[in-house]
C-alpha cells in the first residue's frame, strides 16, 4: 500500500506533518526541504504516481555537473508535504526543523539524448528511469534550474543499505561551477532561515546546541562525508547562533 511505511513511522496526533493521503490527480511538482534533524540534510521531493519520491541529500543538491552528491532514498511521502515547513516535535520521527529551500515543477527527460539534447519524456519514460534506476529530469524551480540525473548506485561498497542514489547536474546553460548551497540559504516560501522557523515555532530547544548525538555510521566513505558536513556547519552557524541571541535580548 502506498505511504505504509510514511504512516508507520509517525504519530500524527504528536506532529504537524501532514497524512498520509494519496493523490488521484497528477501532478509534476518539486521541493527540496532543508532539514536539521539528527544530521543536517536536504530532502530532495519529486511529485511522481499520486505521492513525493523522496531522497535525503546529506550535502543538498548542487548546480556544478561536477558534483555527485549522495541521496539515499527513504519512504514516500504524501503530496501535501511539498510545502510543510516548520518543527517536528522532539521523540518524533525526523525531530527537528525543517525549510522549503526550494519548490517548482520538473518534468520528465528522455532516457538517451538526441544531438546531443535531452527532449522532454514521457509519463511512463519517467516510471521506467526510476525503475531502472537512472532518471533524468529538468527542474523549474526558483534555485534549481536545468537538466539533472538521480543515478542508483549498484556497488557493493561496505555498508551499503542499497538505497544510495546519487544526484548529478548534467551540462546546461544553469550549471555554475564551484556551487555553494550554502549561498542560496532561505526558505522560498518565508525567506527565513532555520533558527528563525525554530525560533517562531515557540520551539523551547533552539537556543541550546543541540548535542551531537550521531548514530555510529558503519560505512567510512558515508561517515568522512558527515564529518567534512558537520565541521562545515558548525564554524558556519555558531557566528548566525549568536546573533540572533542577541536580537532576542534587546527585545
Ligand atoms: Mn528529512
Amino acid at each position: 500500500m502506498p505511504l505504509e511505511e510514511y504512516k508507520r513511522k509517525r504519530k500524527f496526533e504528536q506532529t504537524p506533518e501532514p497524512p498520509p493521503k494519496l493523490e488521484s490527480k497528477k501532478g509534476h511538482r518539486f521541493v527540496v526541504q532543508k532539514h536539521d534533524a539528527t544530521r543536517l540534510h536536504y530532502d530532495f521531493r519529486l511529485e511522481m504516481e499520486g505521492v513525493l519520491k523522496s531522497w535525503a541529500v546529506p550535502k543538498g543538491p548542487s548546480l556544478d555537473p561536477a558534483d555527485k552528491r549522495l541521496a539515499m532514498q527513504v519512504e514516500d511521502h504524501p503530496v501535501s508535504y511539498f510545502d510543510f515547513e516548520g518543527t517536528i516535535p522532539e521523540d518524533n520521527y525526523g525531530a527537528g526543523t525543517v525549510m522549503v529551500w526550494d519548490v517548482g515543477t520538473w518534468q520528465p527527460l528522455s532516457p538517451e539524448p538526441v544531438d546531443g539534447k535531452y527532449l522532454p519524456g514521457t509519463e511512463a519514460e519517467a516510471a521506467a528511469m526510476l525503475a531502472k534506476g537512472d532518471l533524468k529530469f529538468r527542474l523549474d524551480g526558483k534555485k534549481l534550474k536545468g537538466d539533472f540525473a538521480m543515478i542508483k548506485m549498484h556497488g557493493r561498497r561496505p555498508g551499503s543499505k542499497g538505497n544510495e542514489w546519487l544526484l548529478i547536474k548534467k551540462h546546461d546553460d544553469h550549471e555554475i561551477e564551484g556551487y555553494d548551497v550554502d549561498a542560496f540559504d532561505g526558505s522560498v516560501l518565508t525567506k527565513r532561515s532555520l533558527d528563525q522557523i525554530a525560533t517562531d515555532a515557540g520551539s523551547s530547544e533552539w537556543t541550546s546546541s543541540r548535542p551531537a548525538s550521531r548514530g555510529r555510521l558503519k560505512a567510512a566513505w558515508l561517515a568522512d562525508a558527515v564529518a567534512k558536513l558537520d565541521k562545515k556547519r558548525l564554524d558556519e552557524r555558531n557566528p548566525a547562533k549568536k546573533s540572533v541571541v542577541k536580537k532576542k535580548l534587546k527585545k
